[in-house]
């Protein structure tokens, strides 16, 4: 195999068990699996977890039927949907998926969705501008008003947080989380019956860490079930609070190997628009990930992989199946010999970690891990 990834089972177990020491016993915990399990392979993520979550969340009802037959969990879809997609639902068991309704264009199809008797929470938009409705809004009402006679398909609200990666004081979420508390009365008002019945949730990884309050009924955990930080002021944020007790494991390696050696003469020009030139005698090892298999090209030039546990940096442009990688000062290095793309090497300790990746590519480990092409293996260990 010349490319592959590895799925450290028992990180994603350490992960799960960090968060159950954190949240209520009554809040149920809801992996996060959208985008192929955050690159991590949903099949096999969802496989190893199943008997130790509550149930999983997915982004589009297609995604349903990668796990409806490995697990027995209910299966929340947090995203957009079309009428044709709820043919993905025919022959399911209706009473284990869960909707959400988050949009008044869907109060078009909502008669196929009421007659499936699928049920569903309504998702209530506090301040992100993504999707649900505002508590306010006429459409909110609207929306109420026409489920008078399927009160029983409805689970509850759910809403999203914007704010809570990117800071270390947290007023935003508090905001939110009142516009909720509004929604919340709200529904309680039209529905007093059902009261003791309505669900209620709100927290992804950050908040779930950050803000006890958040979590409610059930907290969706998505990056940091795969071992990473929602971002630097997040882990900032949780050290203050919970000093070394809670911890993650990353739980993804990406590998791959050499195909292919070249030994250039000084002043040499390296890959696409020369954008490299050597200055000495330089052994250049290939690689065969390029932007096709997740590698980004915002990486040329920047990156390092590492080689027989000394740290390679790449050089030139990263190609579209391919990158090349100065190896001049490691020695014995030879075709088929294995590189660490992501992830570390356990004798000289030298990383390179998806947050790494993320930095020098100028974006966010949750970009860098999900790009990871789905047709890589991913091994289970
Ligand atoms: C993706 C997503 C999550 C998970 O967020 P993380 O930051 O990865 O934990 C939770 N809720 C919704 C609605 C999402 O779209």
């Amino acid at each position: 195999m010349l490319t592959w990834v590895e799925i450290d089972s028992s990180a994603l177990l350490f992960n799960i068990k960090n968060f159950k020491k954190i949240i209520n016993k009554k809040t149920k915990f809801y992996a996060v699996v959208k985008s192929n399990a955050y690159g991590h392979g949903i099949r096999q993520v969802s496989k190893i977890i199943r008997n130790e979550v509550d149930g999983f969340a997915i982004n589009h009802i297609s995604e349903i039927n990668e796990i409806y037959d490995l697990v027995d969990n209910p299966i929340l879809v947090m995203g957009g949907y079309e009428e044709s997609d709820l043919k993905n639902l025919l022959d399911k068991d209706y009473r284990r998926i869960m909707l959400v309704l988050s949009n008044s264009d869907q109060l078009k199809i909502l008669k196929s969705i009421l007659k499936k008797d699928v049920q569903f929470f309504i998702e209530v938009d506090t301040g992100m501008s993504r999707l649900g409705y505002r508590p306010d809004s006429k459409e909110f009402l609207q929306l109420l008003d026409l489920l008078k006679d399927h009160q029983d398909q409805i689970l509850g609200l759910m809403t999203h947080f914007s704010n809570v990666e990117d800071v270390t004081e947290q007023s935003y979420a508090y905001q939110q989380l009142q516009q909720f508390e509004k929604a919340k009365k709200i529904l309680y008002q039209y529905f007093p019956k059902r009261k003791k019945f309505f669900r209620f949730h709100s927290a992804s990884s950050a908040a779930t860490m950050l803000i006890p309050k958040s979590h409610q009924d059930l907290v969706r955990i998505g990056i940091s079930l795969y071992g990473l930080w929602p971002s630097l002021p997040t882990k900032l944020s949780v050290y203050n609070v919970y000093n070394d007790s809670f911890q993650l494991k990353p739980v993804l390696k990406w590998k791959t190997r050499i195909v292919h050696i070249n030994e250039v003469p000084p002043d040499s020009k390296v890959g696409y628009g020369c954008s490299y030139h050597t200055s000495n005698r330089t052994k250049i090892a290939v690689l065969p990930v390029g932007y096709n298999e997740g590698y980004d090209r915002s990486l040329s030039n920047r990156s390092s992989v590492i080689v027989r546990d000394k740290r390679a940096m790449v050089i030139g442009r990263v190609c579209m199946n391919m990158i090349m990688v100065d190896v001049t000062h490691i020695p014995n290095v030879q075709v088929g010999d294995e590189v660490i793309l992501i992830g570390g090497s356990a004798k000289t300790k030298e990383e390179v970690s998806a947050d790494d990746l993320a930095d020098w590519a100028n974006t966010i480990n949750y970009e860098i891990v999900t790009r990871i092409h789905p047709s890589i293996p991913r091994i289970v260990q």
